[in-house]
C-alpha cells in the first residue's frame, strides 16, 4: 500500500508533544505521522517547521514555544551553540526532568515487553556539568586562522568555541592555550577535501584523583614542525602537564587516532584513581569519562553482588580492569575477558600495579571465553557484564547462565538491548530481583547508564 505523509518539507505547523524519544527529540503526531522535533518538550504547544520527510516519520525544528513546559530551562545563546553541536542535547530540560526522563526510558520498555520491574531514582550529579576528564577537539582553518571548536550536527564546517560546559574547565583552558601556541607556531590545520595541513586535533586527558594532564597533539603528517618550540611553550604555560604525545593519522577517515604515537615530552600516561584503585591510562586506552559517576557506578555493582571476600567472580567486557580491579578487592578471585589486546594488557599491568594477585585476563571474545569456562568447569558466583551498546551475545546467556551462578550484575549503556537481554534471562530461570538503577554518567545527553541485578528464581 503507498502511503503519503501528511507533511510538507518547509511547511510550518502546530501541535502538541505527547513524548520524547529516546535521543530526548519531542514527539508531534499530525494524522497519526510522528514528527521528532528538537529543543521540544512533553506537553509544549509548539509552532514547527518540517525539515524532513520520511516514509513513516519525519523531523521538525521548533519556531516558536506557543506554551512552555515547567521542565524547560534557560538557554542563553552560548547554550544555543552546543545544542547546534550536539554536546549537550538535553540541555533545554531542568536537571531533575532529565534523571525523570532516564528512569522513564527504561520503566516504558519493560512496559512495552510486558515486564514487570520496577526502576529506582535515577542517581545524578551534584554539579551536572565540567564532568568529562577527556576531550578530542577537531583543529581547522576558519576565516584565514587556526581554530578549535566543533562540527555542527550533520556538516562539515568547524564553528570555534572555547567553553564546551560539560568538560573539566581544567581542559578547556588547555585547549585554548595549546590553539595559541599552534598559532604562533605557525602550524597549519588539516584539511579534510584537500587531505592536506599538519594538525588534525588536540586531545587532552585530566586525571581527576592527580595533578596531571595528558596533551595529545594528532597529526595528519609523520613529523610535527617546531616540536620542541611547542613543547617548551606548552609546559611552560601549562605546568601541570606531565604527558604530550603525537600522534600519527595519516588516513582519510572519522576515526580519531592512528597507529603510531610518539612522546614528546614526559611519560607517555598519566595515573588516575577509581575506588581506591590506581591506573595507568595510555593515550588510546578506553577510560570511563565521567569519574564521580564512575565511582557510584562501581560501588552499586559491588555492593549488589554482594561480595563478602570468598566468591568467584566473572567481569565479562572488562576493558582496562577497572571493575575486576574493584571486586577483586572484596572476592576471593577475578577472571575478566576483554576483545581489546592491548586494553587487557593494560589490565594485567593494573592489577600488578595495585599489588592484587587474584586476577587473571583473558583476551577473547566474551561469548567465546565464558563457553570455554563453562566447558572447563569454572563454577562462578557472581557474573559481571558490561558490554558496549549491543549488548549480551545469546550464547553468552546459555553458558553464562550453565555455570549457574548466584547473581549476574548487568550494567548496562543501552535500556533497550538491557530490556532484550531481562527476556533472554528469564527464559533461562534468571529474573531481577531488585528495582533497576539508573545512573547519570551523561548529564545533558540523553545516554543511559544502569545497574541490574539477575538471580536464579525457582518456579
Ligand atoms: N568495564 C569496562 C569497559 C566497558 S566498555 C569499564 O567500565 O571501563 C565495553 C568493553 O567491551 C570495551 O572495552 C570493548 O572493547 C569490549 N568489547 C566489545 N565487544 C566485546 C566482545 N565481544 N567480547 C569482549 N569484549 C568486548
Amino acid at each position: 500500500m503507498k502511503t503519503k505523509a501528511p507533511v510538507t518539507k518547509n511547511e510550518t505547523y502546530t501541535g502538541t508533544v505527547m513524548d520524547l524519544t529516546y535521543e530526548g527529540l519531542g514527539v508531534v503526531k499530525i494524522d497519526n505521522y510522528s514528527l521528532f522535533i528538537t529543543n521540544a518538550l512533553p506537553g509544549e504547544k509548539v509552532k514547527f517547521v518540517v525539515t524532513k520527510v520520511g516514509k513513516s516519520f519525519g523531523f521538525g525544528r521548533v519556531l516558536e514555544h506557543l506554551t512552555t513546559s515547567p521542565d524547560r530551562a534557560e538557554i542563553d545563546a552560548k547554550d544555543r551553540k552546543l545544542a547546534q553541536a550536539g554536546i549537550a542535547p538535553l540541555q533545554h530540560m531542568v536537571y531533575p526532568a532529565q534523571l525523570r526522563f532516564k528512569q522513564h526510558q527504561i520503566e516504558s520498555l519493560l512496559a512495552k515487553n510486558k515486564l514487570d520491574i520496577s526502576v529506582s531514582k535515577t542517581l545524578g550529579m551534584d554539579k551536572p556539568y565540567h564532568y568529562r576528564n577527556k576531550a578530542q577537539i577537531p583543529v581547522r582553518l576558519v576565516n584565514g586562522q587556526l581554530e578549535t571548536g566543533f562540527y555542527r550536527q550533520h556538516s562539515h564546517n568547524l564553528v570555534p568555541l572555547t567553553d564546551f560546559y560539560i568538560q573539566d574547565p581544567r581542559i578547556d583552558q588547555a585547549i585554548v592555550v595549546v590553539r595559541d601556541i599552534l598559532r604562533q607556531e605557525d602550524i597549519s590545520p588539516y584539511d579534510e577535501r584537500t587531505h592536506r595541513g599538519i594538525i588534525r586535533n588536540v586531545m587532552v586527558r585530566q586525571s581527576h584523583y592527580e595533578d596531571e594532564m595528558m596533551i595529545g597533539l594528532i597529526t595528519n603528517s609523520h613529523t610535527l614542525p617546531r616540536a620542541k618550540e611547542i613543547v617548551a611553550q606548552i609546559t611552560e604555560q601549562l605546568p601541570h602537564v606531565t604527558s604530550i604525545i603525537q600522534n600519527v593519522n595519516s588516513r582519510p577517515t572519522n576515526v580519531i587516532m592512528g597507529p603510531i604515537t610518539n612522546v614528546l615530552y614526559g611519560e607517555p600516561v598519566i595515573h588516575d584513581s577509581l575506588l581506591g584503585n590506581r591506573f595507568e591510562i595510555s593515550a588510546q586506552s578506553f577510560y570511563q569519562v565521567n569519574p564521580v559517576q564512575t565511582e557510584k557506578l562501581y560501588q552499586l555493582a559491588i555492593d549488589r553482588a554482594g561480595l563478602t571476600g570468598n566468591e568467584t567472580v566473572i567481569d565479562a567486557y572488562c576493558g582496562i580492569g577497572t571493575i575486576s580491579l574493584a571486586m577483586a578487592r572484596h572476592a576471593k578471585e577475578v577472571y575478566g575477558v576483554e576483545v581489546v589486546s592491548t586494553a587487557v594488557e593494560d589490565a594485567k599491568k593494573n592489577a600488578k600495579l595495585n599489588g592484587l594477585t587474584n586476577l587473571q585476563f583473558e583476551t577473547n571474545k566474551a561469548e567465546y571465553q565464558m563457553a570455554k569456562w563453562q566447558e572447563q568447569g569454572l563454577k562462578p558466583d557472581v557474573i559481571v557484564v558490561d558490554p558496549p551498546r549491543k549488548g549480551l551475545d545469546e550464547t553468552l546467556i546459555e553458558s553464562a547462565t550453565d555455570m549457574q551462578p548466584k547473581k549476574v550484575v548487568y550494567v548496562s549503556c543501552n535500556p533497550s538491548t538491557l530490556v532484550r537481554d531481562i527476556q533472554r534471562f528469564g527464559e533461562r530461570g534468571y529474573h531481577v530481583t531488585a528495582p533497576i538503577q539508573p545512573v547519570d554518567q551523561f548529564p545533558q545527553t540523553p545516554h543511559i547508564e544502569s545497574v541490574t541485578v539477575l538471580e536464579k528464581v525457582a518456579n
